[in-house]
């Protein structure tokens, strides 16, 4: 069974085919600058386990149709880069939709109503659930008759529970405008803790642990028996951790003593604390490995960098911690979780009193894309990085919708 997964961007199109009864990508490609005068499409077939075709050209999307329309011509009628024969060889169609609040706690078809939930969220997921939308339309115009799910990253955090998701500001303004705690990497959280689960060999429903997905974005979550319980973004990806450009968490006030003292506007102080701020706030640069290679170099604004962002993860861990009430596992995830051995340690050095034993010899030892325990066999907490893989938590969860139908 293949399953398209479909990722829309504002301006871009993240596909990806997988054979679901082999868990084989089949291809996967990016269309970028959907909407300019000129746009970009990069494609990656793997007819066979020891093959690669790569493919890109420079043409104009108009919109998300051309671009799924350009990507369905290189997937399954380009003789030199199809992997299927016909478009009925796709038996499900699985779409990344960014926000549907707390309506849905799992995957579903898409039907008018589905359409409608992601429309009404527009206002909470302004630069995604749109495109999403769009997205979504021009499959159906495509593929005729293939089932389509939406899988929203808010999905796992719908759980919740009140108290950790309710700001303490007027409760008028969650009834009346949605203004709560969603999170955000919920599908790729979702995936490495049942990975986290299976790696320590317990049911999910009885597994506990502390998922830290560390890339461009970076958040954590706090999953009890299976059950998110707690999640670091907020109502937008600003809030929690310290990232690549964006804050994470600050004192609100900030935004009225900016406004005042400064003469900035609503416009200014989004884009200085989501674009601006983080380690390319403190550093100047974004990038962890440049960052490393300038501590390397003695640059001390890249160590305080590096040092803040760590110290941030590790209050969480201890904060996620008391919200569990027993740990099994911590997993690391994302770019820098996958990678960044310096990280890692930091983050873990100094938390044995809580029953967090890293080994550093595990750690600097890991192998890159694989699962690995990181912690010491004598470590209450086990610590382990987990690869993430977003696109086959979405088929996977496409199948299981469309195989309960
Ligand atoms: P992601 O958003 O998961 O693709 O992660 C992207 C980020 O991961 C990059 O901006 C880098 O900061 C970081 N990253 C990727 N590879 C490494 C590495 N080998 N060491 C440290 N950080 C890395």
């Amino acid at each position: 069974m293949n399953v398209l997964v479909l990722n829309c961007g504002s301006s871009s199109l993240k596909y990806q085919l997988i054979d679901m009864n082999t868990q084989e990508v089949l291809c996967s490609g990016l269309v970028e600058r959907i909407g300019d005068p000129m746009g970009k499409i990069a494609h990656k077939s793997f007819p066979g386990s020891d093959k690669q075709k790569a493919v890109s050209s420079e043409e104009a999307f108009p919109d998300h149709g051309a671009a799924l329309k350009a990507a369905n011509v290189l997937i399954s009628s380009n003789p030199e880069t199809k992997v299927v024969s016909a478009v009925s060889d796709i038996a499900a169609i699985g779409h990344r939709v960014l926000h549907a609040g707390t309506v849905y706690r799992e995957p579903v078809v898409i039907d008018t109503d589905v359409k409608a939930t992601i429309r009404k969220f527009f206002i909470l997921g302004p630069l995604h659930n749109p495109p999403q939308l769009i997205g979504i339309e021009a499959a159906e115009v495509l593929y005729p008759g293939v089932p389509q799910v939406a899988v929203f990253d808010t999905a796992f955090h719908a759980t919740i529970p009140d108290y950790a998701a309710t700001y303490a500001i007027p409760y008028s303004y969650y009834t009346e405008l949605g203004v709560r705690r969603y999170g955000f990497h919920g599908t790729s959280h979702w995936y490495v803790a049942k990975k986290t689960a299976s790696v320590i060999g317990k049911p999910f429903d009885k597994t506990s642990c502390i998922t830290v997905h560390l890339g461009n974005g970076c958040s954590m979550d706090a999953v009890k028996n299976g059950v998110c319980v707690d999640t670091s973004m907020g109502l937008t990806p600003l809030q929690g951790l310290m990232m690549g450009t964006r804050s994470g968490d600050i004192d609100a006030s900030i935004y009225a003593f900016l406004a005042k003292n400064k003469g900035m506007s609503v416009e200014e102080i989004d884009n200085l604390l989501n674009k601006q701020s983080g380690l390319k706030g403190i550093c100047g640069m974004n990038d962890m490995r440049d960052i490393h290679a300038a501590r390397a170099k003695g640059d001390k604004m890249a160590q305080l960098a590096v040092e803040m962002f760590c110290y941030r993860v590790k209050q969480y861990i201890g904060a996620y911690l008391a919200a569990l009430d027993g740990c099994d596992a911590i997993a690391f995830t994302a770019g820098i979780g996958e990678n960044d051995t310096d990280v890692r340690q930091m983050v873990c050095e100094g938390l044995g009193s809580v029953g967090v034993k890293i080994d550093k010899d595990r750690n600097y030892g890991f192998k890159r894309g694989e699962v690995c325990k990181i912690s010491s066999d004598d470590s209450p907490v086990a610590v382990y990085v987990i690869p993430t893989n977003e696109e086959l938590e979405i088929a996977t969860q496409t199948v299981s919708v469309v195989a309960s139908k």
